[in-house]
């Protein structure tokens, strides 16, 4: 449970909604897989892979989960990817709510694409179509 709900539970005066789109209720699986903002960035970084994102949000981390187990390098790539995702959506959920600034979702798929074929070997990094 997000702290800011916890706090409405006891009456303190914070917005329950996302701190991006503000049209929705914040819970962790809509910041990280329904928020407009959210999809967006995954659907970009995604198609450095060939792929569209899955329709349910929760077949995709049932993917990335099983994924994760793998040692096969597209599979490694998908879960780098994955991983930086999530990781910077929270960034940009954290500089919207204390900078009042956030990223277009196209600069930050890039970077998320860029970081991740840094840390790949040489085999992985082809399979990151530009
Ligand atoms: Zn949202």
């Amino acid at each position: 449970m997000w702290k800011s709900s916890r706090l409405n539970v006891w009456n303190a005066n914070i917005s329950p909604m996302c701190k991006i789109c503000n049209q929705q209720i914040k819970t962790s699986k809509h910041l990280f897989f329904n928020c407009g903002y959210s999809c967006d960035v995954w659907k970009q970084v995604l198609s450095h892979l060939q792929r569209h994102p899955l329709a349910d949000s929760n077949l995709e981390l049932e993917f990335a989960i099983k994924k994760a187990r793998s040692t096969k390098s597209i599979d490694k790539v998908y879960v780098m990817l994955f991983t930086e995702n999530v990781y910077d959506v929270w960034l940009q959920r954290n500089s919207k709510v204390f900078r009042n600034s956030l990223s277009p979702p196209n600069l930050i798929a890039k970077e998320i694409v860029f970081r991740v074929s840094c840390r790949c070997s040489e085999l992985e990094r082809h399979l990151l179509i530009s």
